[in-house]
C-alpha cells in the first residue's frame, strides 16, 4: 500500500490550501509504516482534530454554507457513544452563541477507540435531533396500552413510584419490585440502587444475548468473557464478525486489522459470508450448531501433533484431577493425561467434522496446525454468534477456549485474556450489603446454573402465576420487539393483575414503552452520565460519558442542579433520577436505605452527581496524580479529556502474580490439589513452589474437568464436548422444506432497537430480506424479491427473498433490527424506520399483524422528514419466535427451525401470526430438559459462579434452598 504520488494539479492544490495536503512528511510515514508506531504517536497524527488547550474556543468554517467562509466558534466536550457496548470516545462540538451541539466527531485521547468511530458513533446528532423524540414526562391516560398519554412533572412521577416501592418493601414483598435493562453500561451504578434498596431486582437483556459463550468461559477459568489482543497476534479465530458488528466492534476491528498488518491470519467461523469472514484468509461456513465439532478437531491435531504448550498445561490445568476422575486405573502422570485427552477426542476426526459442519477437512487440518504454531499469540473471540443461537451452543466458546488452553496463549500477549484483567471496577461510595432475598422469578430453581437472569421467560412466569411485578421499570429495553415471542409479553403487559406498575425509562418510543404507565423520557450519549471501561486491548482505560450541554454550562460559569435542567426538553439521565427516587422512597431514613445516597463530603446531604463520579475518580489508580499536574481535580480532568488509561498493556498472565506476604500469613496449602487457603476462602495455589493467584475456580486452574458439572448433575459435560443443537440436521424434515434461520446478525450500521431515530443509519439499512443461497431459490423457485412464507413453531411471518452467494446452502438468515412498528393509536415515534400495523387478537392467543403503511416522508422541523425516499420497514421476525432457554447456561437458543413456503395469493409482504397458547407449550417442552437445583449442602448455585448483583452467601441465607 501507500499513497500515489501527488498529480501536478493536487500539488498545486495542496500548495495553496484548496485541498488538505496529505502528502507532507508526516502523511507519507503514517501510510508506510504505522506498525512502528506507538499508541502517542498514532494520536499525533491526528493533527487536524483540535488540541485540548483549544476546545473552548475552536473555530472552524461552516461546510453548510461553502464555498462562503463563514465561521462558526465551538466548544468541545468529551462524552462516550450510547449506541454499542463499545462505548468508543465521541466529542460534542457546541455552537458557543447558540449553545447547540452541531456535531459529534471521535476523542483521540479514548485509549480504546482512539479517535476513530462507525457510523453509529456521529450519528448521534440525527438522535438528539429527532423530531419524534420524547421531552417530558408522560403519563397514561385510559387502559395501559390504548395509546393515550398526558404530560406530567417529574415529581408526580417520582412521588408515585417510591410510595408504591416504600409500601412493597415495608410489607417485605421484596421480590415484586424489578428494573429490567436492556443497555446495561452504568458499571455497578445499579448494584448501588437496588442493593440500597434490598432487593434482588435486577433483570437483564443477557440471556437473549452473551450468557451461552459466557458460560462457556467461565467453566473454564472463572471468567465469563474474554479479551482477545488482536494487535500482537499471530493467528486470529473469530467466531462472531468483529470488523463489522460484535462486541467491543470498532476498538477490536482496528486492532485485528493491525495484528492482520503485521502479518496475522484470520479465521472466521459463520454460516453467513459476513463482512468480517469476506476480510478473511480463512472463511469457514459452518452448518450453524456445528461448530464445536471443528474446534474438537483442532484440538485433536494438536494433541496429536504434539503442538500444544506442554508447560502450561502441566502447570495450569487440572489434569490430576481429571485423571483421578475418570481414569482411576491410570497413573498419574503427564503422559497419561495427554493420551487420555486422545483418546476422549478420537471421533473427532477432520472427516467428521466435515460430515458434520461442511468445512473440509484439509481447511480443519491447515488451521489447526497454524494455531498450534501460533502458539501463544492465538487470539480468539466467541461472541454471541454460535453460542447465542444453539441448544448446548455454550459449549462452541468451552471448545473455543480449549484450544486457547493448549496453546498457553492464556493471558498471554498476542493471546486471549479474561475480560476482568483490562476491565476497571469503581469503588462507590457507602456502598450497600448484599440483599438478603432470591428471586426466584430471574434465578428459579430449573436454571441453578443459568448465567443471567431467566429474562425471556418471566412473561411465561408470569403467566403460569409463580408471582407479579408490583413495580417494573424497564431501561432502554424492548421485549416486546426485541425478544422473542413478543406476543406473550404484550399479553402480560396489558394484564394488570401481572404487571402492577410499568414504568419505562427510555429516550425514543418503542414498541414496549407503549405498554407502559410512566414513560420517562432518559438522555443519549451526549445527555447523561456513566463511566465506562471495556477490554477492548491488552490495557484497561475509564471513560466517562457525560451531559455535554450541562458541561458546557458549567464551564461557562452557568451551573445547572439537575441534568434536564441543561438537556432538550425535561430530557433527564437515570443516575440523577434513581438517586432522588431513592431519596423518596425513604425519606427519613428509617428504612435505612437513604443512608447510601448521602454525600461523602457532606455528612447526612443528598449526594450530587458530581460527587459520586468524584469519589469515584479520585480511586482510579494514577488519575489523582495526573489531574494534579494539570492543577484539576480528578473529576475536572475526566470532564475535559473524557477518559484516563489505567495501564498499557501491563495485565498479561496475571494468574503467576504471587500472593502477597501478608496474605500467606496464617494460610493452608491443601495437601491434594495445592489451592491455598484463608479464613475460609481459596487465595492462590503453589506452582512448582511458588505461591500465586492463579484462577477464580475451585482448582485455581483452567478446569479440563468440572466437577462442578458432575455435582449439578450434568456428568455428560465434565469436559469439553460437542452438544447437537436443537437445529441439528438430524432433526430437521428436508422434504418438508425444513430450514435453519439464522436470525441473529446484526447490520453494521444499526443497533436492536437503538438506531430507529437516526436518520442517517436508517437510510443506509432499512429492509432485512431473507438471505437464501442460489441453489436453495433455485429449489424454489425464488427470486430476489419474491415473498417467501417463513413459518415457526408457533406462527409464520412474511418476507422476501434476497438470493445471494454469502449463504451457505441450506440455511437462510435474517437481520435482526428491522421491522420496526407503531399502531394507528401510538405516538409518532422513530418514523424514519417504523411501518404502521394493524394488530387483531381473536381472545384465544391467536394474534395477527399486517402493515398498514410502510414508511412516509412526513413535515416536522427536520427538513429530511420530507425527503425519506424509501418505503419499506422490513418484517418483525422474533415476534414469531418461541423460547428456546438453553437448559444449563439459560441462553436463548436463538436460530429457528422454520419451514419455507410460498404464500398464498391472499396473503401479503410484512404479515406475521403467533398463537401464544403454542408458544407456552413449546417454553413447557424446554422447562422438562432442566435439572433443578439443590445443588451440593443445598445451595441454588454453585458459590464460586459468579452472578450479577450477588447476594448474600452466608450458609442458611438465601444462597442455600431450605427443603
Ligand atoms: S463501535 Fe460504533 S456504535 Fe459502538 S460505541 Fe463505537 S462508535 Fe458507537
Amino acid at each position: 500500500m501507500g499513497y500515489k504520488k501527488a498529480s501536478f494539479i493536487e500539488n498545486i492544490a495542496e500548495k495553496i490550501g484548496i485541498i488538505p495536503n496529505l502528502h507532507k512528511e508526516k502523511y507519507q510515514e503514517f501510510d508506510n509504516d504505522m506498525r512502528h508506531f506507538t499508541d502517542e504517536e498514532v494520536a499525533q497524527l491526528y493533527e487536524n482534530f483540535p488540541p485540548p488547550e483549544k476546545w473552548n474556543n475552536w473555530v472552524e468554517y461552516d461546510p453548510k454554507v461553502w464555498p462562503k467562509k463563514k465561521k462558526t466558534t465551538y466548544q468541545i466536550v468529551p462524552t462516550t457513544c450510547f449506541n454499542c457496548e463499545s462505548a468508543c470516545g465521541l466529542t460534542a462540538f457546541i455552537d458557543k452563541e447558540t449553545q447547540e451541539v452541531k456535531k459529534f466527531e471521535g476523542n483521540p485521547y479514548h485509549p480504546g477507540s482512539r479517535g476513530r468511530n462507525c457510523a453509529k458513533g456521529p450519528a448521534t446528532i440525527n438522535q438528539i435531533t429527532d423530531p419524534d423524540r420524547i421531552l417530558y414526562p408522560l403519563k397514561r391516560k385510559g387502559k395501559r396500552g390504548d395509546g393515550e398519554w398526558e404530560r406530567i412533572t417529574w415529581d408526580e412521577a417520582l412521588d408515585t413510584i417510591s410510595a408504591r416501592i416504600r409500601k412493597a418493601i415495608m410489607e417485605k414483598r421484596h421480590n415484586e419490585i424489578a428494573y429490567h435493562v436492556g443497555r446495561p453500561g452504568h458499571e455497578k451504578f445499579m448494584n448501588w440502587i437496588l442493593q440500597g434498596w434490598g432487593i434482588d431486582g435486577h433483570n437483564s437483556h443477557t440471556n437473549i444475548c452473551s450468557s451461552g459463550a459466557r458460560f462457556g468461559y467461565n467453566i473454564w477459568y472463572g471468567y465469563d468473557r474474554p479479551s482477545p489482543d488482536h494487535a500482537n497476534a499471530k493467528f486470529i479465530l473469530l467466531i462472531s464478525a468483529h470488523l463489522e458488528s460484535g462486541h467491543y466492534f470498532n476498538p477490536h476491528a482496528q486492532r485485528i486489522i493491525e495484528g492482520k498488518m503485521k502479518g496475522a491470519k484470520l479465521a472466521t467461523m459463520d454460516p453467513r459470508l459476513s463482512n468480517t469472514a469476506s476480510m478473511s484468509d480463512y472463511w469457514l461456513p459452518t452448518y450453524p450448531g456445528t461448530e464445536a465439532a471443528v474446534l474438537l478437531a483442532m484440538v485433536k491435531i494438536i494433541l496429536e501433533e504434539g503442538l500444544y504448550n506442554r508447560e502450561y498445561l502441566e502447570n495450569w490445568t487440572n489434569w490430576q484431577e481429571y485423571l483421578k476422575a475418570r481414569h482411576s486405573d491410570k497413573a498419574i502422570t503427564f503422559e497419561n493425561y495427554i493420551a487420555a485427552m486422545i483418546a476422549e477426542y478420537k471421533e473427532f476426526t477432520p472427516e467428521f467434522a466435515e460430515k458434520e459442519s461442511g468445512v473440509k477437512a484439509e481447511t480443519t487440518i491447515e488451521i489447526a496446525r497454524l494455531i498450534g504454531e501460533a502458539g501463544e499469540r492465538f487470539a480468539s473471540h466467541n461472541w454471541r454468534a454460535a453460542a447465542a443461537s444453539n441448544l448446548g451452543g455454550w459449549a462452541v466458546a468451552r471448545c473455543l477456549h480449549f484450544l486457547t488452553v493448549l496453546t498457553g496463549a492464556v493471558g498471554a500477549k498476542g493471546g486471549t485474556s479474561p475480560n476482568s484483567w483490562n476491565k476497571f471496577s469503581p469503588t462507590q461510595p457507602n456502598p450497600p450489603k448484599p440483599q438478603k432475598v432470591w428471586n426466584e422469578l430471574h434465578f428459579p430453581k430449573e436454571y441453578p446454573l443459568a448465567f443471567f437472569e431467566m429474562s425471556q421467560l418471566l412473561p411465561h412466569f408470569l403467566k403460569e402465576g409463580r408471582g407479579f411485578m408490583d413495580v417494573y421499570f424497564s431501561r432502554v429495553f424492548n421485549p416486546v420487539w426485541t425478544y422473542p415471542d413478543g406476543f406473550t409479553w404484550m399479553e402480560m403487559f396489558q394484564d394488570e393483575s401481572k404487571f402492577g406498575l410499568h414504568t419505562a425509562l427510555t429516550p425514543t418510543w418503542n414498541e414496549t414503552a407503549f405498554y407502559a404507565d410512566f414513560v420517562l423520557p432518559m438522555g443519549l450519549a451526549s445527555e447523561r452520565h456513566d463511566i465506562n471501561s471495556y477490554a477492548t486491548h491488552g490495557g484497561t482505560w475509564v471513560a466517562f460519558r457525560q451531559p455535554v450541554l450541562r458541561e458546557a454550562a458549567r464551564r461557562n460559569g452557568n451551573p445547572v442542579e439537575y441534568t434536564y435542567q441543561a438537556n432538550p426538553g425535561e430530557v433527564w439521565e437515570e443516575d440523577e433520577f434513581w438517586i432522588e427516587l431513592s431519596w423518596r422512597i425513604d425519606p427519613d431514613g428509617s428504612m435505612g436505605i437513604r443512608k447510601h445516597f448521602e454525600s461523602p463530603y457532606r455528612p447526612g446531604e443528598k449526594i450530587k452527581i458530581g460527587e459520586y463520579y468524584q469519589y469515584i475518580f479520585e480511586r482510579v489508580k494514577g488519575l489523582p496524580e495526573t489531574a494534579k499536574k494539570e492543577r484539576l481535580t480528578e473529576l475536572e480532568y475526566m470532564q475535559k479529556y473524557g477518559s484516563f488509561e489505567i495501564e498499557k498493556g501491563e495485565s498479561y498472565k496475571m494468574n503467576e502474580k504471587p500472593v502477597s506476604e501478608d496474605k500467606l500469613e496464617g494460610s493452608v496449602v491443601d495437601p491434594v490439589n495445592n489451592v491455598i487457603r484463608k479464613d475460609g476462602k481459596d487465595i492462590g495455589v503453589m506452582i512448582n513452589g511458588k505461591a500465586v493467584v492463579g484462577f477464580p475456580t475451585p482448582s485455581r486452574k483452567n478446569e479440563f474437568y468440572s466437577q462442578t458439572m458432575v455435582d449439578w448433575k450434568w456428568p455428560e459435560y465434565a469436559t469439553p464436548t460437542y452438544i447437537k443443537s436443537h437445529i441439528h440436521n438430524d432433526t430437521l424434515d428436508k422434504s418438508k422444506g425444513e430450514y435453519v434461520l439464522i436470525p441473529t446478525f446484526r447490520l453494521p450500521t444499526l443497533i436492536h432497537s437503538r438506531s430507529s431515530n437516526a436518520k442517517w443509519l436508517v437510510e443506509i439499512s432499512n429492509r432485512n430480506p431473507i438471505w437464501m443461497h442460489p441453489d436453495d431459490a433455485a429449489k424454489w423457485e425464488f427470486k430476489t424479491g419474491d415473498l417467501v412464507k417463513m413459518n415457526t413453531d408457533i406462527g409464520y411471518f412474511i418476507d422476501k427473498v434476497w438470493v445471494t452467494q454469502g449463504m451457505k446452502p441450506g440455511t437462510v438468515a435474517c437481520s435482526h433490527h428491522i421491522g420496526r412498528w407503531r399502531r394507528p393509536q401510538d405516538e409518532a415515534g422513530n418514523r424514519w424506520a417504523t411501518n404502521t400495523v394493524n394488530i387483531e387478537g381473536d381472545g384465544k392467543g391467536g394474534w395477527k399483524m399486517n402493515t398498514i403503511s410502510g414508511i412516509k416522508p412526513y413535515e416536522s422541523d427536520d427538513k429530511d422528514s420530507k425527503r425519506i425516499f424509501w418505503k419499506d420497514g422490513g418484517v418483525h421476525q422474533n415476534i414469531t419466535h418461541a423460547v428456546h432457554p438453553d437448559p444449563i447456561s439459560g441462553m436463548h437458543c436463538w436460530h429457528q427451525r422454520v419451514r419455507i413456503e410460498k404464500p398464498d395469493s391472499g396473503e401479503k409482504y410484512g404479515d406475521i401470526f403467533v398463537d401464544t397458547n403454542k408458544s407456552h407449550e413449546i417454553y413447557k417442552e424446554w422447562m422438562a430438559m432442566t435439572r433443578p437445583a439443590l445443588g451440593p449442602n443445598g445451595e441454588r448455585r454453585p458459590l464460586w459462579f459468579k452472578r450479577a448483583f450477588t447476594p448474600d452467601k452466608s450458609e442458611g441465607g438465601c444462597y442455600y434452598i431450605k427443603e
